[in-house]
């Protein structure tokens, strides 16, 4: 009889794991309306059990969840200065046919035009609008309503790189791209500290003020930056990439830029023979080509970075240690001008569509909710404790309201929406 009784008991306790999934009054149901003779017996002992009951299922669960996470891995990608506008609609109609942005305007037409801005976007982004929009989710299309802006009032990278990785804007002292080290704490800093985490977070830029923005010094975690990436390796894994590109374009980014082919190479290759719990890369190849005035290049930028994110994805879902374990953070620092053609090279606050941002995110956790219709607000501040929880970890919000995106991680009815508007 007790080993019938331990029986039933375990029965009921998977039984009420399984409701509770549905809902605490489910869990009330199967004590109400079981119809195993023993449960009627025993209904009032089980009644007075049930609130003990209930806490176990919810610690098991919460458990489980802990433990999914404590394996869980996370690669953040930002594409420095690239627009909403043409993740959602694809090329520019006004920038893709004048002459002093798109020189070869028929050839370019030929690339990445198309009828709609649906059809457009695809040809620009095919990763993004297939493998993301199938599986994951992408946020930040103004056009229905669901916005994704900086806090920062600065509108540019260091403030924007600053808000994203500490959670919260500092414009009293961030208020320059002058590679001054950065008194807040980041997000990546704290994780490495972390257990699980120690020395398993890394940092890939092209542009060279990432050391100082994330503190390379101070967090302990390498930031290999601008022409760091060009290692032996890496300058052989794209070697063909230069040469065609020198014949193309003539010399590559000022010397604290260097081109993303390096940092894309190089960042692959520690992820295939490190396998780091944590890995940021940073391109930039898309704002300096719009600051140089090439909407060419600006398009051609973002399709090579949608490429190599295809490729990484790829990566990831074959490798033993990443497969079905590791999410994909996608962003952007900032956004650029929209009112004229020539705004489109710029980005500053008071430059109408600068604070404007984009989010999308991939991965085992994530509810394939596709392109977010939503009407809701975020800002860029949410995602540092976003990338903690990713992880299974916290980091906590210097202000209370800021919170995680939780839809990107939890399924659409645990998550707490943002709603309000901007
Ligand atoms: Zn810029």
């Amino acid at each position: 009889m007790k080993i019938y009784a331990t029986l039933c008991f375990t029965v009921l306790f998977f039984h009420a794991l399984a409701a509770q999934k549905r809902g605490p009054a489910a869990v009330g149901e199967i004590f109400a309306a079981h119809p195993s003779t023993v449960f009627q017996q025993h209904r009032l002992h089980f009644a007075q059990i049930r609130p003990v009951l209930t806490t176990l299922c919810r610690q098991y669960r919460a458990q489980t969840q802990r433990e999914a996470a404590a394996q869980h891995y996370l690669v953040i990608v930002t594409l420095d200065g690239f627009r909403w506008q043409e993740i959602f609609a694809g090329a520019d109609s006004l920038l893709l046919s004048d002459p002093v942005y798109t020189p070869d305007t028929a050839i370019y037409k030929d690339c990445y035009w198309a009828a709609t801005p649906a059809q457009r976007r695809e040809r620009l982004f095919p990763f993004l609008w297939t493998t993301i929009a199938g599986q994951g989710q992408l946020y930040g299309n103004r056009l229905v309503g669901n916005y994704v802006n900086v806090a920062n009032k600065m509108w540019f990278s260091y403030p924007g790189y600053n808000e994203m990785f500490t959670g919260q804007p500092d414009d009293a002292r961030i208020f320059t791209n002058v590679k001054l080290a950065n008194p807040n704490e980041n997000v990546l800093e704290c994780l490495n500290r972390k257990q699980g985490f120690g020395n398993k977070v890394v940092a890939f830029s092209s542009w060279d003020a990432f050391p100082a923005i994330l503190n390379e010094k101070r967090a302990c975690m390498p930031v290999f930056s601008g022409n760091e990436n060009r290692t032996k390796k890496t300058q052989q894994a794209t070697l063909g990439y230069y040469q065609q590109r020198k014949a193309e374009r003539g010399k590559p980014w000022p010397q604290k830029e260097c081109f993303d082919a390096l940092t894309q190479a190089a960042a692959t290759e520690y992820l295939r023979n490190h396998h780091p719990r944590i890995a940021y890369i940073a391109l930039g190849d898309t704002d300096e080509a719009a600051h140089a005035g090439h909407y060419d290049r600006y398009l051609d930028a973002a399709r090579e970075a949608d490429q190599w994110l295809g490729e990484l994805w790829d990566f990831l879902q074959n490798d033993p240690t990443y497969r079905n374990r590791t999410t994909l953070l996608l962003t952007t620092d900032h956004g650029r001008g929209y009112e004229t053609p020539r705004q489109w090279r710029r980005h500053r606050a008071g430059i109408c569509g600068a604070d404007q941002i984009w989010l999308a995110a991939i991965g085992p956790n994530t509810p394939p909710l596709g392109e977010i219709k939503q009407p809701m607000q975020l800002h860029q501040q949410q995602i540092a404790s976003t990338i903690a929880q990713l992880v299974g970890s916290t980091f906590p919000a210097r202000q209370a309201e800021i919170r995680a995106i939780e839809t990107i991680f939890r399924k659409p009815a645990e998550a707490r929406l943002i709603t309000a508007k901007h």
